[in-house]
């Protein structure tokens, strides 16, 4: 049977010149990056030639990347981060109410401390509103962390703006961009950010490696302690392999920018339209004029997602309800809710995601599962059959 991946949200395939790059770190050059002999020296090398390969990617300095183990890692720094640092008795965070878990839990537990937060709306197109970011801003605003794209629904938020006013009001600016890293283009310089998470396997790159960019000058408390790596921001042994494979990964989403998103845009919005054109009662959540190419966000009404979910992956499409790692749990999606969703339409979203590595042939595949997979579902509906008995008499 043939097996379509449109969850690339969720994770996406390593690249084979990304586990090209990575192997001699494993099997050769496998030295500890500190370590002052030739093995050591070789690591080390590797290790700042990928620094320098993302600090390109995002228009940074190399010495302003630290490597990471992922995004919710370089999201708890920067939040514990900035708000440990601040000399200010009290302290107040600005975050949106659409964050990744590693946000939003994060700010939870801040407030759990006695830091206070304001969670900023956002309107029913999955976009936050710089001026309702402005109008939070108190004389104890210590950060403001607002994400680059929605995991999600894909939206882009209005980072420039949001970048400027923090620099008015002198208040460290964090971005989750773990999204948007290697799908749009992302300028630290543009965005005016002074923190900023990634996470390599997002972007073809290994699980369990990521990194934040640290404007220079940015003070900042660590979350570990440990040895003096990476400029003593973060403690620990590097994950060289990884690290090779995050550089890489860097490299490759550069060159494929531009061609590779425009191609993988152009698939979502086929495999959007061909579900809207058939399947009735199927609606697109988030604004579509500022969205991810890769994303796709489609509430079908009288289907539950987890039954889609599982009945696609039997028909060889996996796709998924959300964030993945609210999967299994029956709460409504937190983001849909935010735009306003009602419960049951929540619970009906679908998240379709691609990346670089579909193509035409999985789409049309796709299409051809989906109509069967819906209509089997809501025929096994109470509710559908009733409604539309109703709506026929
Ligand atoms: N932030 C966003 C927006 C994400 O989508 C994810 C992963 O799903 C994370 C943070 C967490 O990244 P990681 O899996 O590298 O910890």
């Amino acid at each position: 049977m043939q097996r379509v991946y449109l969850d690339n949200n969720a994770t996406t395939a390593v690249a084979p010149e990304v586990l090209e790059a990575m192997k001699p770190y494993f099997l050769d050059d496998y030295g500890n990056a500190s370590s002052i002999h030739l093995r050591g020296q070789r690591a080390r090398s590797a290790v700042e030639a990928s620094r320098e390969q993302l600090a390109r990617l995002l228009n940074a300095r190399p010495s302003e990347i630290v490597f990471t183990s992922g995004g919710t890692e370089s999201d708890n720094q920067s939040l514990f981060g900035i708000v440990r640092a601040s000399r200010s008795e009290a302290k107040h965070v600005i975050t949106t109410t659409i964050e990744h878990s590693a946000v939003l839990h994060t700010a939870k537990e801040l407030e759990k401390r006695g830091v206070r937060v304001t969670y900023v709306p956002v309107g029913s197109g999955g976009v936050a509103d710089p001026t309702d970011v402005e109008k939070a801003i108190r004389p104890d605003t210590v950060l403001i962390s607002v994400m680059h794209a929605n995991n999600e629904i894909g939206t882009i938020q209005p980072l420039e703006e949001i970048g400027r006013i923090a620099r008015e009001h002198d208040i460290y600016f964090h971005t989750d961009a773990v999204q948007a890293v290697g799908k749009i283009p992302v300028d630290v310089e543009r965005l005016g950010v002074d923190l900023l998470s990634l996470s390599a396997h997002k972007l073809h790159g290994p699980k369990g490696v990521g990194a934040l960019y640290v404007r220079k000058g940015t003070i900042l408390r660590p979350l570990m302690y440990g040895g003096h790596h990476e400029r003593d921001r973060r403690p620990g042994t590097e994950n060289v392999p990884g690290i090779v494979g995050l550089g890489q990964a860097a490299e490759l989403a550069g060159r494929h920018l531009a061609d590779g998103m425009r191609k993988v845009g152009r698939l979502r919005d086929r495999l959007e339209e061909g579900i809207l054109s058939c399947v009735p009662l199927a609606t697109v959540s988030g604004d579509t004029s500022r969205r991810l190419p890769t994303t796709s966000n489609i509430s079908f009404d009288y289907v539950e997602g987890e039954g889609f979910v599982i009945a696609m992956d039997l028909k060889g499409v996996e796709c998924s309800t959300g964030a993945a790692c609210s999967s299994g749990s029956v709460e409504p999606s937190h983001v849909l809710t935010a735009i306003g969703r009602k419960p049951e339409q929540a619970r009906s979203s679908i998240r379709f995601s691609l990346g670089r590595f579909n193509t035409s042939e999985d789409v049309d595949y796709a299409l051809e599962m989906l109509p069967r997979v819906v209509e089997q579902l809501r025929s096994l509906s109470p509710h559908y059959k009733k409604d539309a008995i109703t709506a026929q008499a």
